[in-house]
């Protein structure tokens, strides 16, 4: 088959292995930066064009599409599925994951623990909604951040009040969430390929950390789920329309809570702390799903 990694950068480890396990497992595999493709929307024959050159042949598109080009990145797999090509995860999904108040409120209604979650416009019912939360101490963040970054914990009341007023001063969007304070600065991070957790990694911040973010000096270590950890995750995945997620738990008192589906799960931290191969799995995923000049996805909407 030939595959194409849509990602902006061929140097970074996840587009690496993927290309890697790709052609170990005897398939071409090209990276394409998708903020350099540009396509012609038209009835009879959708096109995408790269550098020049008119792509075609493509079997399968392995999406990672970073959060800042997500406007434009899911246009491109759009397109892909409109010209029948397989993407593994697909544009409505990707989208879907990256909305962080639409995620949760999909899996709420899908009966997903998770924990207690507020968020309003304006600033004029502050102490209502913080209560509403559960009370200090609480988890701010904003609904754009990544990688830890805009995620606070306000340990009374009144901080959580004053960040929540500068955040909105700001124009930021952002939730308010019960601080699982058992989970002890560490999450779980669950790699689902289609409906199997195939690696899961507990990841625990530094010292004096609430935050376990592999970027904020935090570290993985293998893990083993719980059946109901298992089955959350991939309950999570499928609830989001996702192939392939990175689904993180926190583990509450009463059983683990979803944090986030992440649509572009990272591989290095995942390979690294379980040495398994993740890039190998997601191309052996794609072999069942597509087939040559022929494919499951259907463009939708
Ligand atoms: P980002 O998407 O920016 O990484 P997260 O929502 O994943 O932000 O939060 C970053 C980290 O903060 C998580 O990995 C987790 O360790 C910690 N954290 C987030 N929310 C909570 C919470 N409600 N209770 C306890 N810890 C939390």
């Amino acid at each position: 088959m030939i595959i194409a990694v849509l990602s902006r950068n061929p140097k970074l480890y996840s587009t690496r292995r993927l290309v890697e396990a790709g052609q170990e497992r005897g398939h071409e595999v090209r990276v394409i930066d998708p903020m350099l493709c540009y396509m012609t929307i038209a009835t009879q024959r959708p096109t995408i064009h790269y550098k020049g050159e008119e792509l075609v042949g493509i079997d399968a598109i392995i999406p990672r599409i970073g959060a800042s080009v997500t406007f434009f990145g899911t246009a491109v797999v759009r397109q892909f599925e409109m010209m029948e090509v397989y993407s593994i995860n697909e544009s409505v999904a990707i989208s879907r994951s990256r909305d962080k108040l639409r995620s949760l409120q999909l899996l709420a209604r899908k009966g997903i623990g998770l924990p207690v979650t507020g968020f309003a416009n304006s600033t004029k019912f502050t102490k209502d909604l913080i209560s509403l939360a559960g009370g200090a101490p609480l988890v701010i963040k904003l609904l754009e951040g990544t990688q830890g970054i805009g995620v606070v914990l306000a340990e009374t009341s009144k901080a959580a009040e004053s960040v929540i007023e500068a955040f909105r001063g700001l124009k930021e969007n952002i939730l308010v969430q019960e601080f699982i304070k058992e989970a002890d600065g560490a999450d779980i991070r669950c790699l689902v390929i289609g409906d199997k957790v195939v690696a899961a990694m507990k990841r625990q911040g530094k010292e004096g950390e609430f935050r376990s973010n592999l970027h904020r000096g935090g570290s993985a270590t293998i893990v083993k789920l719980t059946p109901e950890e298992r089955s959350t995750a991939v309950r999570a995945a499928r609830i989001m329309g996702l192939n392939v997620a990175g689904v993180d738990l926190l583990r509450a008192n009463h059983g683990a809570v979803v944090m986030e589906v992440n649509s572009s799960p990272g591989l290095e931290g995942i390979e690294t702390a379980t040495e398994k191969n993740v890039a190998g799995q997601i191309i052996q995923f794609i072999e069942t799903q597509a087939k040559p000049g022929k494919t499951k996805t259907r463009g939708k909407g």
